[in-house]
């Protein structure tokens, strides 16, 4: 049974659960202990062997992590943390919960939807503690250059890592080339617990306070003392309680299996989807046709040409039972973060009002890529028809 009423033919994403998750949980549910405990420290080690990474706390979710990750490296009222606006909004809250201030940047190009490393050294002031590299659609950000400049600038450097568990640049994780990696595992990511995340680092100061920040700043566990290796414990912070449970943890385990298969599966249809877009969609736009490094492939952005109507295309693609959506819309002109004066970000704009993201996920079948392909230049054609002004309102209205 699905959840909702209109049953999409290709939906953008589908998530990949059996009876190896199911068993899983029942297996949890009879064990009776239901949050921190064994199981989440085998899936911890397990996502350790993944990134290499010497320390791995799982959360509960990326946006937890993020926080965490803000307050373990010390930010807070009158610190700037330079993000980009193309993402999720949850990347700049996360610099708002710790009272610093979210200061936008421009992405590379069209080419490249990340953070551009020289608009980024363009925006840093004496207030600016650190940057957050988000890797967009799981495809590596331009790290070495970037870590330079916040080499250059002491600045901490966190990767939002929320569509790149798996993938690599130089054979290294992504997530372990800044300071600490924030990885998420809600339902539509690459891979899932439903609502969770994780949070890695190499440094094991910043190991120690973000362990104590994800369990209200108490020195010991409950699970800790369970096994009757503490009785008490001391209150060294204002933590929180980001913890996962059991069941989660046990779906995580299960999930992290599976990612190497999925991701390169997603991999071989990207590749697909790269092979065939150009010649079926000429004049659109391509980010990531060249890939660096092995990506995650999360997402299969497009650019729809100038004067395309987006709308059009993605109701066209909807009347074909084929979902789309839109990554993103920019995080600066959100009501919350819009200003007057705000930053000035014109390939993020340009490219916000073109893009169209097309579904991947493992269980597509090259037939479904070509369904999509096929669908998007019909919908294509339709929206590149000139109309006059104000029939398009009507036909929405
Ligand atoms: C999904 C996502 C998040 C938030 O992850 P949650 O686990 O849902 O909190 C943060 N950043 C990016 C880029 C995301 O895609």
């Amino acid at each position: 049974m699905t959840q909702t009423d209109f049953q999409w033919r290709i939906p953008l994403a589908d998530i990949d659960l059996g009876p190896e998750e199911e068993a899983a949980v029942l297996d949890v549910l009879r064990r009776r202990w239901l949050t921190m405990g064994g199981v989440t420290a085998a899936f911890e080690e397990e996502f350790a062997a993944l990134t290499s990474a010497a320390h791995v706390l799982a959360v509960t979710n990326c946006t937890a992590a993020l926080h965490l990750a803000g307050l373990a490296l010390g930010w807070g009222p009158g610190d700037e943390v330079i993000v980009p606006s193309l993402t999720f909004v949850a990347t700049a809250n996360a610099v708002r919960y710790t009272g610093a201030t979210p200061v936008f940047a421009d992405i590379l190009g069209e080419h490249d939807l990340s953070l551009s490393p020289d608009d980024v050294a363009a925006r840093i002031t004496p207030r600016t503690r650190a940057i957050i590299v988000v890797h967009y659609g799981g495809h590596a950000a331009d790290m070495p250059a970037l870590l330079a400049l916040a080499g250059r600038h002491g600045l901490d450097v966190v990767e939002d890592v929320a569509h790149a568990p798996g993938a690599t640049l130089d054979g290294r994780a992504l997530g372990t080339w800044g300071d600490i990696g924030c990885f998420s595992f809600f339902s539509n990511k690459n891979m899932t617990t439903g609502e969770g995340g994780m949070v890695t680092t190499d440094d094991d100061t910043l190991a120690e306070r973000l362990r104590l920040l994800r369990s209200h700043g108490m020195t010991t566990l409950t699970w800790d003392r369970h096994r009757g290796h503490a009785f008490s414990y001391d209150v060294v912070a204002p933590g929180y309680n980001y913890r996962i449970d059991e069941m989660r943890a046990a779906i995580g385990r299960v999930q992290l299996g599976k990612l190497p298969g999925n991701n390169a599966r997603r991999r071989a249809l990207d590749a697909h989807y790269r092979a065939l877009l150009p010649v079926a969609l000429p004049g659109v736009g391509l980010p990531y046709r060249a890939t660096r490094g092995v990506p995650g492939c999360h997402l299969r952005p497009i650019l729809l040409p100038r004067g395309a109507d987006r709308a059009r295309f993605m109701a066209g693609m909807k009347a074909a039972g084929i979902q789309t959506s839109i990554h993103y819309p920019p995080v600066h002109r959100f009501s919350y973060y819009r200003r007057d004066d705000g930053p000035s970000l014109p390939i993020t704009e340009a490219v916000a009002a073109r893009e169209v993201t097309l579904p991947l996920y493992p269980a597509m079948s090259a037939g479904d890529v070509e369904t999509v392909v096929a669908a998007a230049a019909d919908a294509l054609a339709e929206a590149l028809v000139e109309r006059p002004s104000g029939e398009l309102s009507a036909a929405y209205g």
